[in-house]
Parts: C-alpha cells; structure tokens; sequence
C-alpha cells in the first residue's frame, strides 16, 4: 500500500458513465448506502446489497483512502407498524429486535459494521428541520390531509438520476387516489398521525406525525456526511422514486449539490425473477448460514460483478462451496509450507506458483480499481489457488516450498482483506463444514466420528470385510477418510 490513495475508476448512475473517483477531500471518501427497513429477517437479496458495499468499503480502504461511512435503518416504516399491529406490539421494539437479529446475519456472512448505523428515531429532530428549510424555500406545501408534500414541479432538476419525465408521470396517472397532493409524482415528506396511539409520532410544525420514507436518508446523510459527500449507494430498486426524492429534497432544502457519485447494485434473482415475497421464493440469509460456511456466499456473489443481476440457485451456491474448498486448500498447503528451495527446484509448479503469486497483487488491483471488478478479480484468485494447489500435489512442498510461496501468503492476505473469502485458519474453515454440511444432512460429527472408529476397531481386528463395508458407507455420505500412520482424519467431499 502506498502513502497517497490508489486512483480508482467508478461508475456514476447520475452521469451513466465510468469515471475516476474525486472526492471532495482527497484520500477521504464520504459514504452513505440506504440500510433495510427492519421488520422481519433479511433475506438474500438484502445481502447482496450489504455484501457489494462492504467489498466497496474495503477495497477503498485497502488501497488508502479514509472512508467514513454511514448505513442507516428504517425504523419508522408503514410495514412495520403493520406488522407490529399484527404482533402486537411496539413498532420500535419490532425492528430493535430485527435490528439485532441483521446485524447477526451480517456478521455471519462477514460484513462489516458501518462506522455509523443511524436510526430515523434518532433523528426527527434534523428531519424536521430539513422540511422546514423544504417548505420556507416553496418546495414544499401541507396538504388538506395534513400531509406534508415535496412538489416536484418546482424542481426543473427532477428525474435526473433516473431519466424519468414528470410528464410521463402525469401520464401513468389513473384515478386521483390522493387527490390532495397537487402533482401525482408529489411524495410525502411528513405523515399527520392518525390520532391510532399504535402508530409512532413526533411533534412538528405541521401538526403531530412522523417522517415519510424519502427524507429520513437525507437528513442523516447531511447530519453525518454534510450537505454534500462523495458517494451515495444503494440497490437498483431504489433509483426511482427514492434516491431521485432524496436528491430533489436534499439538493432544493439545502441549496447544495447532494452526493457526486450514486452507486447502485444489480438485483439478485431466483430462476431470473427477482425475488420478492409474493413469489414465496425468500431464501433468508440464517436459512444459508445454517448449511454452508458463510463465505460461500460471499464467494458467490463475488463472481459476478456488482452492478449486474445476480442469478441465485442452489447448484451455484453448490459451487462456490466447492471453489472456497478448493481456496482453503491451497492457503493450508501455503501457511503450512517451510524451507528455502528455489522455484526452479520444484520445476514447473514450483516456477506458476512463485510467478503467479508475484504477480497477483497487481492483476487483482487492476481488476478491483476498475469499478470494483470482484468478477475479474476472482478469477485473479483461482489462477493462484490452482497454482499452489499443483504445487501443493508434490510431497516436498511442506518442507521445501516455503520461499517459493511467500508471494502466495501475500496474495491470500490481500484476499481476506478486501474480499472477505478465505479469512478463517484453514483448519476452523473445515471443521465448520463438517458441522454445517452434516447438519443439512440431518447427521451429526459425534455419529460420524462413532462410525469412523467403528471402522478403525475392525481394522485392528483385521476384519477387512467389516472396515470396507464402512469406508463405501462414509464415502456415500461424502465424508473422505485418510489413514496415516498416526491414526484417521476425515473431511467432507462437497460437490460431485
Ligand atoms: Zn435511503
């Protein structure tokens, strides 16, 4: 790493070009990225969105930057004060528990805590200052609701980031359902309460209610980032209506530019639907954890870049578990290497492994500082474990191959670092597949190991017969056994 910021290509959905990243203090980046609005557990998709922006974050701070970055979470929401309803009880004490339970999750598949999660409870207080400031300013208008409206006619910027015309909103209009709000593409700013104690609600000057959904973003992103930031991120749903709301507000209410840089994520989809839950098709992110290691995902969605839809299956997920395999391998053949051979002395292996490692650090940040190619980069990462893999197929590289993989040790630390894949010990990483995968399989380590000794007791008994029977019994439920003269090790076979 270098002393001044590795320059860095990304690309702007508010310019639909590639461009290099400027940010308003150099080597400081300003991040905001919409959280989840919490009322239940956060399925996949939810974590493809957390999962691309965690990579951003970490890659950005890998190659120097100082990045302050902030992700929130909608905790006054119409959904979840239904859904408290349907419980019975509190909205807030309803997503203080999701929260709780996201953040877990999260954990699981190794993403990492923002350097603030702010709450919309949090902060009325600068929400409702923001639409004071929307309103003196002739943006803004209390309907005959008591509703708070943002009029889009008086922002000639209006759908700028999406493309959209308010013309064509016009258009789209059928029946006046809202027949207060002055334009169709008007959208809420506060919501008067209805008087249903159920629902929660702050003072204001426009009467007791609480924030619509669009201004909550822009008051937290100005009360920690400032009036204008670097980069504003978010999944793909979200560029219409809501990051276009929060720039019209943020950009009218303040006077300034908003965020220079809008990231945004492709959708995951399941069969190429995208998921929702009216398809029943909701995969949580617990759901996986309970089967495969959580950087299986991580490694899954990595493959492909972030900006592109994502197709989910099983059989993907299937194959990443087998790649990230196939990774541990190869860091435990590198961390396990000693001695000081010349990469000549182990011929052609020894020779791609030296080569290979050396060079990967260059390969993998031309990829990653391209719009953060995870796609290009991962393919970086699987000439390396290929590499040190053949190497590794040689009996001498243990107490030989040590010199000629240090660049490999290098490359796996990069890894973990940006990446997140292959950050665990070798070790802990396969012994968490044993439990997870015979867990899926409805089956225990206990009964395993019980047989696996069953096997070693008719070895000694030299009752071959017996100890065979055993071993095509374990291998039918992929569990792999290797006799040493020091007694068995297993592992679990994935894939086919
Ligand atoms: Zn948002």
């Amino acid at each position: 790493m270098s002393d001044s910021p590795a320059p860095i290509s990304v690309y702007n959905t508010l310019t639909r070009s590639i461009g290099p990243l400027v940010t308003r203090v150099p080597g400081e980046v300003g991040v905001y990225v919409c959280g989840m609005t919490v009322y239940d557990y956060c399925h996949i998709g939810h974590a493809r969105a957390m999962l691309a922006f965690d990579v951003i974050v970490r890659h950005l701070r890998h190659r120097g930057y100082k990045v302050r970055f902030v992700r929130n979470h909608t905790d006054v929401d119409d959904k979840i004060i239904v859904r408290a309803r349907e419980q019975g009880v509190l909205p807030l004490d309803l997503s203080a528990r999701f929260i709780a339970a996201l953040d877990e999750d999260l954990l699981g598949v190794g993403v990492r805590p923002p350097d603030i999660a702010p709450k919309v409870s949090d902060h009325i207080g600068d929400i409702v200052a923001l639409i004071g400031e929307i309103v003196a300013k002739g943006h803004g208008y209390q309907a005959e609701n008591r509703d708070v409206y943002f009029a889009v006619l008086t922002d000639p910027e209006y759908g700028k980031l999406s493309g959209k015309r308010l013309d064509d909103l016009r258009a789209g209009e059928r029946v006046a359902v809202e027949s207060t709000k002055r334009h169709p593409g008007d959208f809420a700013l506060w919501k008067a309460w209805t008087g249903d104690e159920s629902e929660p609600h702050w003072p204001s000057p426009w009467g007791e209610g609480r924030p619509g959904w669009h201004i909550e973003c822009s008051a937290m992103a100005r009360h920690y980032l400032g009036d204008s930031f670097d980069v504003h991120g978010g999944g793909i749903d979200l560029v219409f209506p809501h990051h276009e709301n929060e720039i019209a507000q943020s950009e009218c209410g303040t006077g300034h530019a908003y965020a220079t840089v809008w990231m945004h994520n492709g959708h995951l989809t399941l069969d190429n639907e995208k998921m929702s839950k009216s398809l029943g098709n909701i995969r949580r992110i617990r759901d996986i954890l309970a089967e495969v290691p959580g950087e299986a995902l991580r490694l899954m969605f990595l493959e492909t870049h972030y900006r592109s839809p994502l197709p989910y299956s099983t059989d993907r997920l299937t194959s990443a578990l087998v790649a990230l395999d196939r990774l541990y391998c190869a860091k435990e053949v590198a961390f396990g290497a000693t001695g000081e051979a010349e990469p000549k002395a182990m011929g052609e292996p020894g020779l791609d492994a030296f080569d290979i490692g050396r060079a990967f650090s260059e390969r993998f940040y031309g990829a990653m500082d391209n719009d953060f190619n995870t796609a290009e980069a991962m393919g970086q990462v699987f000439d390396l474990v290929r590499a040190v893999n053949r190497l590794g197929n040689d009996r001498g590289t243990r107490s030989k191959g040590g010199r000629i993989l240090a660049p490999a040790r290098a490359a796996f630390a990069i890894i973990a670092d940006v990446l997140g894949v292959g950050a665990m010990e070798p070790q802990a990483f396969f012994d968490e597949m044993k439990v997870k995968r015979l867990a899926a399989m409805g089956r225990s380590v206990e009964e395993v190991e019980a047989r696996i000794a069953a096997r070693a007791a008719a070895r000694l008994a030299k009752d071959w017969a017996e100890a065979d029977r055993l071993r095509v019994e374990l291998d039918a439920d992929n569990i792999v056994v290797m006799d040493s003269p020091t007694g068995s090790t297993w592992r679990m076979r994935v894939g086919e």
